[in-house]
């Protein structure tokens, strides 16, 4: 990971090894989670990357909302 010390312990296998990217990918399965192909080398990065599914959520929804927690 970006900010992952040398030393951090995988929370999933208790690996003490430098936790890398690749090895939470591996690790957690990522490609199976998030639904992803196996031929995508980085499924966190495709799905970040990858455009809404949703469509965004009408204004008078936000004035809604930003009325009730204001
Ligand atoms: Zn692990």
């Amino acid at each position: 990971m970006p900010n992952a010390r040398a030393s951090s312990i995988c929370r999933n296998c208790n690996d003490n090894q430098h936790l890398s990217r690749n090895h939470v990918i591996s690790c957690f399965n990522l490609h199976a989670f998030l639904n992803v192909p196996y031929v995508v080398p980085d499924p966190i990065s495709f799905v970040l990357n990858s455009p809404p599914t949703k469509r965004p959520t009408p204004n008078s929804n936000k004035r809604y909302w930003k009325y009730i927690w204001s």
